[in-house]
Protein backbone atom coordinates (compact mmCIF):
# COMPACT_ATOMS: atom_id res chain seq x y z
CA UNK A 1 0.00 0.00 0.00
CA UNK A 2 0.92 3.35 -0.85
CA UNK A 3 1.50 6.12 2.01
CA UNK A 4 -1.87 7.91 2.13
CA UNK A 5 -3.26 10.53 4.99
CA UNK A 6 -6.25 8.63 6.79
CA UNK A 7 -9.45 10.15 6.46
CA UNK A 8 -10.44 12.30 8.93
CA UNK A 9 -13.14 10.45 10.86
CA UNK A 10 -10.58 7.20 10.98
CA UNK A 11 -7.56 9.05 12.69
CA UNK A 12 -10.34 9.90 15.44
CA UNK A 13 -12.10 6.70 15.41
CA UNK A 14 -8.10 5.52 16.13
CA UNK A 15 -7.89 8.37 18.67
CA UNK A 16 -11.05 7.55 20.54
CA UNK A 17 -9.85 4.14 20.99
CA UNK A 18 -7.13 5.90 23.55
CA UNK A 19 -9.86 7.58 25.68
CA UNK A 20 -13.20 6.22 24.97
CA UNK A 21 -13.16 2.69 26.28
CA UNK A 22 -17.05 2.38 27.27
CA UNK A 23 -20.00 5.08 28.22
CA UNK A 24 -18.60 5.33 31.43
CA UNK A 25 -15.32 6.97 29.87
CA UNK A 26 -17.85 9.27 27.41
CA UNK A 27 -19.57 10.48 30.82
CA UNK A 28 -16.00 11.39 32.36
CA UNK A 29 -14.83 13.59 29.09
CA UNK A 30 -18.29 15.42 29.09
CA UNK A 31 -18.83 16.27 32.28
CA UNK A 32 -15.15 17.84 32.27
CA UNK A 33 -16.36 19.79 29.57
CA UNK A 34 -19.39 20.77 31.78
CA UNK A 35 -17.35 21.64 34.73
CA UNK A 36 -14.60 23.71 32.45
CA UNK A 37 -17.58 25.72 31.53
CA UNK A 38 -18.48 26.52 34.64
CA UNK A 39 -21.46 24.67 35.40
CA UNK A 40 -23.50 25.05 38.47
CA UNK A 41 -25.86 22.37 37.27
CA UNK A 42 -25.16 19.13 35.67
CA UNK A 43 -28.00 16.57 34.82
CA UNK A 44 -26.60 13.20 33.14
CA UNK A 45 -29.31 10.81 31.04
CA UNK A 46 -28.75 7.62 30.68
CA UNK A 47 -30.44 4.80 28.58
CA UNK A 48 -29.64 1.14 28.92
CA UNK A 49 -26.38 1.71 30.61
CA UNK A 50 -25.23 4.08 27.90
CA UNK A 51 -25.33 2.31 24.84
CA UNK A 52 -28.24 3.57 24.01
CA UNK A 53 -27.85 7.21 25.11
CA UNK A 54 -26.18 9.19 27.10
CA UNK A 55 -27.05 13.31 27.30
CA UNK A 56 -25.82 15.80 29.71
CA UNK A 57 -26.89 19.05 29.88
CA UNK A 58 -25.38 21.82 31.72
CA UNK A 59 -25.75 25.31 32.66
CA UNK A 60 -22.26 26.65 31.76
CA UNK A 61 -20.71 29.35 29.60
CA UNK A 62 -21.74 27.94 26.00
CA UNK A 63 -20.13 27.81 22.67
CA UNK A 64 -21.12 30.27 20.36
CA UNK A 65 -22.71 29.40 16.84
CA UNK A 66 -19.68 30.31 14.84
CA UNK A 67 -17.71 27.91 17.14
CA UNK A 68 -19.98 25.14 17.33
CA UNK A 69 -18.71 23.23 14.35
CA UNK A 70 -14.64 23.69 15.64
CA UNK A 71 -15.84 22.05 18.94
CA UNK A 72 -16.45 18.88 17.12
CA UNK A 73 -13.16 18.93 15.59
CA UNK A 74 -9.78 17.28 17.08
CA UNK A 75 -7.08 19.48 18.28
CA UNK A 76 -9.57 22.39 18.64
CA UNK A 77 -9.69 23.76 22.27
CA UNK A 78 -10.89 26.81 23.95
CA UNK A 79 -8.50 26.27 26.91
CA UNK A 80 -4.67 26.35 26.26
CA UNK A 81 -3.11 28.00 23.24
CA UNK A 82 0.75 27.71 24.19
CA UNK A 83 3.12 25.45 25.74
CA UNK A 84 2.80 27.54 28.96
CA UNK A 85 -0.90 27.14 29.29
CA UNK A 86 0.17 23.60 29.31
CA UNK A 87 2.73 23.96 32.30
CA UNK A 88 0.17 25.30 34.21
CA UNK A 89 -2.74 23.72 33.39
CA UNK A 90 -6.25 25.16 35.37
CA UNK A 91 -8.78 23.30 32.98
CA UNK A 92 -9.98 19.24 33.51
CA UNK A 93 -9.46 19.48 29.40
CA UNK A 94 -6.87 21.02 26.89
CA UNK A 95 -6.04 17.88 24.30
CA UNK A 96 -9.27 19.07 22.52
CA UNK A 97 -10.01 15.20 21.71
CA UNK A 98 -13.07 14.23 23.33
CA UNK A 99 -15.55 15.42 21.00
CA UNK A 100 -14.19 14.48 18.12
CA UNK A 101 -13.47 11.17 19.27
CA UNK A 102 -16.79 10.14 21.17
CA UNK A 103 -18.88 11.68 17.65
CA UNK A 104 -16.59 9.57 15.09
CA UNK A 105 -18.05 6.02 17.19
CA UNK A 106 -21.44 7.61 18.25
CA UNK A 107 -24.34 9.97 16.48
CA UNK A 108 -23.56 13.05 18.30
CA UNK A 109 -25.62 16.68 18.81
CA UNK A 110 -23.78 18.95 20.07
CA UNK A 111 -26.88 21.65 21.32
CA UNK A 112 -25.61 24.98 22.87
CA UNK A 113 -26.56 28.83 23.75
CA UNK A 114 -23.97 31.07 25.54
CA UNK A 115 -26.21 33.84 27.36
CA UNK A 116 -25.30 36.81 25.18
CA UNK A 117 -26.60 35.17 22.37
CA UNK A 118 -30.56 35.21 21.26
CA UNK A 119 -31.34 31.90 20.01
CA UNK A 120 -29.45 28.12 20.42
CA UNK A 121 -27.74 26.03 17.57
CA UNK A 122 -27.13 22.97 17.34
CA UNK A 123 -24.16 20.51 14.95
CA UNK A 124 -23.82 17.31 14.43
CA UNK A 125 -21.15 15.58 11.92
CA UNK A 126 -21.19 13.61 9.16
CA UNK A 127 -19.64 11.61 6.92
CA UNK A 128 -15.90 10.49 6.41
CA UNK A 129 -14.86 14.28 6.54
CA UNK A 130 -16.16 15.32 9.74
CA UNK A 131 -17.80 18.54 8.32
CA UNK A 132 -19.98 20.19 10.85
CA UNK A 133 -23.66 20.48 10.28
CA UNK A 134 -25.59 23.29 11.93
CA UNK A 135 -29.14 24.32 12.27
CA UNK A 136 -30.98 26.41 15.25
CA UNK A 137 -32.22 24.35 18.06
CA UNK A 138 -34.11 25.60 21.06
CA UNK A 139 -32.24 25.40 24.19
CA UNK A 140 -31.82 27.42 27.33
CA UNK A 141 -28.32 28.94 28.66
CA UNK A 142 -25.81 26.20 28.63
CA UNK A 143 -25.15 23.03 26.36
CA UNK A 144 -26.23 19.66 25.74
CA UNK A 145 -24.47 17.04 24.49
CA UNK A 146 -26.32 13.91 23.34
CA UNK A 147 -24.70 10.86 22.21
CA UNK A 148 -26.77 7.90 20.79
CA UNK A 149 -25.96 4.45 19.67
CA UNK A 150 -22.53 4.47 21.15
CA UNK A 151 -20.22 2.75 18.91
CA UNK A 152 -22.63 1.90 16.53
CA UNK A 153 -19.90 2.02 13.50
CA UNK A 154 -16.63 0.05 15.56
CA UNK A 155 -18.42 -3.15 16.55
CA UNK A 156 -14.97 -4.60 17.63
CA UNK A 157 -15.70 -1.97 20.73
CA UNK A 158 -19.04 -2.74 21.14
CA UNK A 159 -18.73 -6.33 21.65
CA UNK A 160 -16.58 -5.93 25.11
CA UNK A 161 -19.56 -3.43 26.63
CA UNK A 162 -21.38 -5.72 29.65
CA UNK A 163 -24.88 -5.63 30.64
CA UNK A 164 -26.76 -2.36 31.06
CA UNK A 165 -26.26 -2.52 34.29
CA UNK A 166 -22.51 -3.00 34.87
CA UNK A 167 -21.72 -0.03 32.09
CA UNK A 168 -24.42 2.01 34.45
CA UNK A 169 -22.70 0.74 37.54
CA UNK A 170 -18.85 2.30 35.81
CA UNK A 171 -20.89 5.66 34.99
CA UNK A 172 -21.93 5.78 38.44
CA UNK A 173 -18.57 5.41 40.14
CA UNK A 174 -17.48 8.15 37.45
CA UNK A 175 -19.90 10.65 38.33
CA UNK A 176 -19.46 9.72 42.61
CA UNK A 177 -15.59 10.36 41.89
CA UNK A 178 -16.65 13.70 39.71
CA UNK A 179 -18.78 14.78 42.48
CA UNK A 180 -16.61 14.38 45.32
CA UNK A 181 -14.16 16.58 43.54
CA UNK A 182 -16.67 19.78 43.08
CA UNK A 183 -18.54 20.07 45.97
CA UNK A 184 -20.14 23.34 44.37
CA UNK A 185 -22.11 21.84 41.58
CA UNK A 186 -24.84 19.95 41.73
CA UNK A 187 -25.26 16.36 39.41
CA UNK A 188 -28.06 14.94 38.78
CA UNK A 189 -28.01 11.37 37.25
CA UNK A 190 -30.97 9.31 35.85
CA UNK A 191 -31.10 5.34 34.62
CA UNK A 192 -33.55 5.23 31.83
CA UNK A 193 -36.08 8.08 32.86
CA UNK A 194 -35.60 7.48 36.67
CA UNK A 195 -33.55 9.36 39.19
CA UNK A 196 -30.58 7.53 40.54
CA UNK A 197 -28.28 10.38 42.45
CA UNK A 198 -28.59 13.61 42.96
CA UNK A 199 -26.11 15.27 45.14
CA UNK A 200 -27.04 19.27 45.98
CA UNK A 201 -24.60 21.61 45.77
CA UNK A 202 -22.51 22.31 49.17
CA UNK A 203 -20.65 24.72 50.03
CA UNK A 204 -16.87 24.09 49.88
CA UNK A 205 -14.87 22.06 52.33
CA UNK A 206 -16.81 23.47 55.65
CA UNK A 207 -19.98 21.33 54.02
CA UNK A 208 -17.51 18.58 51.73
CA UNK A 209 -18.45 16.04 54.69
CA UNK A 210 -22.09 16.06 53.17
CA UNK A 211 -21.29 15.80 50.22
CA UNK A 212 -18.65 12.95 51.04
CA UNK A 213 -21.28 11.14 53.32
CA UNK A 214 -24.16 11.44 50.54
CA UNK A 215 -21.26 9.53 48.25
CA UNK A 216 -19.33 7.68 50.36
CA UNK A 217 -21.97 6.54 53.31
CA UNK A 218 -21.79 7.68 56.82
CA UNK A 219 -20.38 4.44 57.77
CA UNK A 220 -16.51 6.10 56.13
CA UNK A 221 -17.96 9.60 57.45
CA UNK A 222 -19.07 9.11 60.80
CA UNK A 223 -15.69 8.11 62.17
CA UNK A 224 -13.63 9.30 59.76
CA UNK A 225 -10.08 11.30 60.64
CA UNK A 226 -9.71 14.32 59.10
CA UNK A 227 -6.34 15.26 57.37
CA UNK A 228 -4.96 18.68 57.29
CA UNK A 229 -1.24 19.32 56.43
CA UNK A 230 0.20 22.45 54.80
CA UNK A 231 3.66 23.28 54.00
CA UNK A 232 4.39 26.44 51.62
CA UNK A 233 1.32 26.46 49.00
CA UNK A 234 1.16 22.81 49.12
CA UNK A 235 -1.89 21.25 51.35
CA UNK A 236 -3.34 18.21 51.65
CA UNK A 237 -6.90 17.71 53.50
CA UNK A 238 -9.44 14.97 53.48
CA UNK A 239 -10.76 12.61 55.66
CA UNK A 240 -8.85 9.10 56.25
CA UNK A 241 -10.50 5.79 58.34
CA UNK A 242 -8.49 4.45 60.96
CA UNK A 243 -6.81 1.43 60.29
CA UNK A 244 -9.49 -0.77 62.34
CA UNK A 245 -12.23 0.91 60.38
CA UNK A 246 -10.83 -0.07 57.25
CA UNK A 247 -12.71 -3.36 57.04
CA UNK A 248 -15.78 -2.38 56.48
CA UNK A 249 -15.28 0.09 54.44
CA UNK A 250 -16.36 -0.55 50.28
CA UNK A 251 -13.65 0.36 48.11
CA UNK A 252 -13.31 4.40 49.36
CA UNK A 253 -9.97 5.58 47.92
CA UNK A 254 -10.13 8.61 46.18
CA UNK A 255 -7.31 10.91 45.71
CA UNK A 256 -7.53 14.22 44.42
CA UNK A 257 -4.30 16.46 42.90
CA UNK A 258 -5.91 19.79 42.04
CA UNK A 259 -9.41 19.01 41.47
CA UNK A 260 -8.21 15.72 39.49
CA UNK A 261 -9.00 12.17 40.29
CA UNK A 262 -5.50 10.45 40.29
CA UNK A 263 -4.52 6.73 40.29
CA UNK A 264 -0.83 7.43 41.17
CA UNK A 265 1.60 5.07 42.04
CA UNK A 266 3.61 7.55 44.25
CA UNK A 267 0.49 8.95 46.23
CA UNK A 268 -0.61 5.20 46.78
CA UNK A 269 2.44 4.31 47.60
CA UNK A 270 2.81 7.34 50.29
CA UNK A 271 -0.59 6.69 51.93
CA UNK A 272 -0.14 2.73 52.19
CA UNK A 273 3.22 3.48 53.64
CA UNK A 274 1.44 5.48 56.40
CA UNK A 275 -1.19 2.80 56.98
CA UNK A 276 1.54 0.10 57.23
CA UNK A 277 3.05 2.22 60.45
CA UNK A 278 -0.11 2.98 61.70
CA UNK A 279 -1.05 -0.35 61.63
CA UNK A 280 1.90 -1.53 63.20
CA UNK A 281 1.37 1.18 66.14
CA UNK A 282 -2.32 0.86 66.71
CA UNK A 283 -1.81 -3.03 67.47
CA UNK A 284 1.43 -4.49 66.27
CA UNK A 285 0.01 -8.15 66.84
CA UNK A 286 -3.11 -7.73 64.68
CA UNK A 287 -2.97 -8.39 60.69
CA UNK A 288 -0.71 -5.51 58.75
CA UNK A 289 -2.82 -3.88 56.33
CA UNK A 290 -3.26 -6.21 53.62
CA UNK A 291 -5.15 -9.30 52.75
CA UNK A 292 -8.87 -7.97 53.60
CA UNK A 293 -8.06 -4.37 54.66
CA UNK A 294 -6.84 -1.80 52.72
CA UNK A 295 -6.34 2.50 53.53
CA UNK A 296 -9.72 3.64 53.13
CA UNK A 297 -9.37 7.67 51.94
CA UNK A 298 -10.53 10.86 50.36
CA UNK A 299 -7.41 12.99 49.99
CA UNK A 300 -7.06 16.46 48.46
CA UNK A 301 -3.79 17.97 46.99
CA UNK A 302 -3.57 21.08 46.58
CA UNK A 303 -0.19 22.64 44.70
CA UNK A 304 1.02 25.50 41.90
CA UNK A 305 -0.29 23.72 38.71
CA UNK A 306 3.50 24.45 37.56
CA UNK A 307 4.54 22.14 39.77
CA UNK A 308 2.67 19.30 38.23
CA UNK A 309 2.77 17.69 34.60
CA UNK A 310 -1.01 16.09 33.80
CA UNK A 311 0.26 15.60 30.29
CA UNK A 312 1.49 12.09 31.24
CA UNK A 313 -1.64 9.97 29.99
CA UNK A 314 -4.54 10.58 27.30
CA UNK A 315 -7.01 9.62 30.02
CA UNK A 316 -4.65 11.81 32.72
CA UNK A 317 -5.14 9.36 35.26
CA UNK A 318 -1.08 9.82 36.00
CA UNK A 319 0.61 13.16 36.76
CA UNK A 320 4.10 13.87 37.70
CA UNK A 321 4.99 15.61 39.84
CA UNK A 322 8.39 17.81 39.93
CA UNK A 323 9.44 17.26 43.17
CA UNK A 324 8.60 13.57 43.69
CA UNK A 325 10.48 13.03 46.97
CA UNK A 326 9.07 15.62 48.85
CA UNK A 327 5.52 15.48 47.40
CA UNK A 328 5.48 11.29 48.56
CA UNK A 329 6.84 12.17 51.65
CA UNK A 330 4.86 15.12 52.66
CA UNK A 331 1.32 13.17 51.98
CA UNK A 332 2.91 10.40 54.24
CA UNK A 333 3.71 12.35 57.09
CA UNK A 334 -0.42 14.19 56.58
CA UNK A 335 -2.14 10.98 56.64
CA UNK A 336 0.88 9.74 59.68
CA UNK A 337 -0.01 12.56 61.45
CA UNK A 338 -3.66 11.92 60.74
CA UNK A 339 -3.65 8.20 61.61
CA UNK A 340 -1.98 9.02 65.01
CA UNK A 341 -4.95 11.22 66.45
CA UNK A 342 -6.96 8.12 66.01
CA UNK A 343 -7.61 6.94 69.91
CA UNK A 344 -8.08 3.49 68.56
CA UNK A 345 -8.05 2.13 72.20
CA UNK A 346 -10.64 4.35 73.17
CA UNK A 347 -12.38 3.55 70.47
CA UNK A 348 -12.84 -0.18 70.87
CA UNK A 349 -13.23 0.62 74.85
CA UNK A 350 -15.81 2.30 74.20
CA UNK A 351 -17.93 -0.21 71.65
CA UNK A 352 -16.75 -3.07 73.83
P1 LIG B 1 -11.06 19.95 25.44
O1 LIG B 1 -11.99 19.77 26.61
O2 LIG B 1 -9.79 19.20 25.63
O3 LIG B 1 -10.86 21.39 25.08
P2 LIG B 1 -13.20 18.73 23.91
O4 LIG B 1 -13.23 18.01 22.63
O5 LIG B 1 -13.70 18.01 25.11
O6 LIG B 1 -11.74 19.26 24.16
O7 LIG B 1 -14.04 20.07 23.72
C1 LIG B 1 -13.68 20.99 22.69
C2 LIG B 1 -14.12 22.41 23.03
O8 LIG B 1 -15.56 22.49 22.99
C3 LIG B 1 -13.73 22.85 24.42
O9 LIG B 1 -12.43 23.40 24.45
C4 LIG B 1 -14.80 23.90 24.73
O10 LIG B 1 -14.45 25.14 24.18
C5 LIG B 1 -16.01 23.40 23.97
N1 LIG B 1 -16.96 22.68 24.84
C6 LIG B 1 -17.11 21.34 24.94
N2 LIG B 1 -18.09 21.02 25.83
C7 LIG B 1 -18.56 22.19 26.31
C8 LIG B 1 -19.59 22.54 27.26
N3 LIG B 1 -20.31 21.61 27.90
N4 LIG B 1 -19.81 23.85 27.49
C9 LIG B 1 -19.09 24.82 26.85
N5 LIG B 1 -18.10 24.53 25.94
C10 LIG B 1 -17.85 23.25 25.68
MG1 LIG C 1 -12.92 17.97 27.10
Amino acid sequence: MPIQLLPISLANQIAAGEVIERPASVVKELVENCLDAGASHIVIDIEQGGRRRIRIRDDGTGIVKAELGLALSRHATSKISSLNDLEAIQSLGFRGEALASISSVSRLTLTSKPAQQAEAWQAWVEGRDMQAEIAPASHPDGTTVDVQDLFFNTPARRKFLRTDKTEFAHIDEVVRRIALARFGVRFSLNHNDKPVRNYPAVSAQQDALQRISQVCGRQFTDPALAVEHASGPVRLWGWVAAPEECRHQADIQYFYVNGRMMKDRLLAHAVRQAYGEASGLADPSSDSMGQHRVPTFVLYLELPPQDVDVNVHPAKHEVRFHQARQIHDFVLAAVRSALQQAPSNARSDATA
